[in-house]
């Protein structure tokens, strides 16, 4: 970015709510049905039907206002957002616009540099999801109307972010807890997450907002820092050859790699926004605010903390095992079974999200459960077996989730730590290996781990490398003073 400019960035993000049934009306909101199955006369807007709020979505909402430190108003009323499109047969969509349910929270962000920042957010508001135009060159335009009606809540930012990083970093933190709440299951790729970025840019120090543009249509992650990022360039340098900003609405296309502004057309939007004459205005009394707040759960950067504090384990392990509530649950199920804290965060970090990311699975599906993974962290620290040898049961005990010391038994992988049996074989090595000796001798102090190699072989891994190691070091100190 130049050094002359500053962005500014306010975020709109979409959530689609984790509820069985539509927003109005009892239809399912299963996604990959088949098109146009889970439909009934209210999503449809068929003449004379009547909608009925779905309770789950208030109560959704509710939740994401109190842990995004929001105002919840005990009033708030649904509006008709009035438009014409293929896939919104209703010609309006239910949504919120002069009275949402929560305003004036915000979310913390962690910046490269550690300093924590505040990011605004200005509202929160529920509304249904529109359909699916399916444009297949090859066909004509197909329409699915099953997501009609799905609960969508929108999180509008304020202009808070002053680079994509902390864009990126905002997302991410909005999508942590959605998901920590189980709310939304985050995923971009498959629209359940959406995001549009207001931009615009300023000389550094300015304090007036420069014209922003809306870029939408970013479907991962990766995509919206490098959306944010090629339309701060574009704007730079239309300013910087004393051009002027136009407000308009772009689309981020990722095969090119740039963005595009959409036809004007669709731009031309007046809603006409009007109260929905249908739903009651809903109450959110004490009580209920309560009684839903009482069904938070610890959110991400608390329960960091925590893992810092109580476990000890570093701010580093923290920040990775409570990036999602699954792992987080999961690390302290094992610490329940062990209380070797450090080697749990070990072996999630590396051995078990090495298979999650590899096979793309949940940590609900993670064959290994949390009570065997701590009985092999303990059998390695009683020594029943090598460390070494763990590596070779873990990956058994992912085949089928059997408990590691059936595993030890069965494979006979037993450490072998009696002493006279481990001496009989330091001396028989010594014995096999007289020229490595002598170099031992000479000063060559790479050959220890040689003889170790030698010992683990011969007993495939199984001697307790703790105690070969302090024979080996006596018998070959007692061939120096020969
Ligand atoms: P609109 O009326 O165009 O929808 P809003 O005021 O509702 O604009 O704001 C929509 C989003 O745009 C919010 O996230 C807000 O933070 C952001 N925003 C507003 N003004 C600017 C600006 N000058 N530059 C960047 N973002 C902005
Ligand atoms: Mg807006
Ligand atoms: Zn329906």
């Amino acid at each position: 970015m130049h050094d002359k400019y500053e962005a500014v960035i306010g975020l709109e993000v979409h959530a689609q709510l984790l509820t069985e049934s539509k927003a109005f009306c009892g239809c399912s909101t299963k996604f990959g049905n088949a098109p146009n199955t889970n439909v009934c006369p209210v999503c449809l807007g068929h003449p004379g039907v009547l909608p009925v709020l779905n309770k789950k979505v208030v109560e959704f909402t509710v939740l994401m206002g109190i842990a995004t430190n929001c105002k919840i108003n005990s009033r708030s009323i649904f509006a008709r957002k009035n438009y014409f499109y293929p896939d919104l047969p209703k010609g309006y969509q239910i949504s919120q616009y002069e009275e949402p349910i929560c305003e004036h929270g915000f979310v913390e962000i962690e910046l490269s540099d550690g300093s924590r920042k505040r990011i605004g957010i200005t509202r929160i508001h529920m509304e249904e999801d529109a359909g699916k135009s399916i444009h297949d060159i090859s066909i004509d335009t197909l329409v699915d109307v099953n997501r009609c009606g799905v609960p969508l809540i929108e999180i509008v930012s304020e202009p808070d972010m002053r680079s994509p990083e902390e864009a990126y970093l905002y997302l991410s933190k909005v999508r942590q807890i959605v998901k920590y709440l189980s709310i939304c299951d985050g995923n971009m790729e498959e629209g359940s997450l959406r995001c549009d970025a207001n931009i615009s840019v300023r000389l550094k120090g300015a304090e007036k907002f420069g014209t922003k543009t809306e870029v939408k249509n970013m479907n991962s992650f990766r995509n919206v820092e490098r959306a944010i990022n090629y339309e701060v360039e574009r704007q730079i340098e239309i300013l910087e050859d004393g051009g002027q900003i136009t407000q308009q609405t772009l689309l981020w296309n990722a095969d090119l790699n740039e963005v595009l502004p959409m036809r004007s057309k669709e731009e031309a939007h007046d809603y006409r926004y009007f109260p929905e004459p249908d739903l009651l205005p809903v109450v959110v009394d004490e009580n209920w605010k309560k009684e839903i707040a009482s069904g938070l759960p610890e959110l991400p950067d608390i329960r960091k903390k925590r893992f810092t504090e109580h476990y000890q384990i570093p701010l580093y392990d923290a920040e990775i095992i409570t990036q999602s509530k699954g792992i987080a649950d999961y690390y302290e199920k094992v610490t329940a079974v062990t209380s070797d804290y450090k080697a749990a965060s070990n072996w999630i970090m590396g051995d078990v999200l090495k298979v999650i990311n590899e096979e793309k699975i949940d940590i609900k599906d993670f064959p290994v459960s949390a009570e065997n993974l701590g009985e092999l962290i303990n059998i390695i620290n009683k020594g029943t077996i090598s460390g070494k040898i763990a590596k070779e049961v873990f990956p058994e005990m992912l085949k089928e989730n059997k408990s590691p010391v059936e595993i030890v038994k069965e494979k006979n992988l037993l450490q072998i730590s009696d002493a006279s049996e481990l001496e009989n074989l330091v001396l028989k090595v010594i014995g096999e290996h007289p020229s490595e000796v002598e170099q031992y001798l000479d000063g060559k102090e790479k050959v220890f781990g040689f003889f170790i190699g030698q010992i683990m072989r011969q007993t495939g891994g199984k001697a307790n490398p703790k105690i070969v190691n302090e024979i080996l070091r006596k018998k070959l100190g007692e061939k120096k003073i020969k």
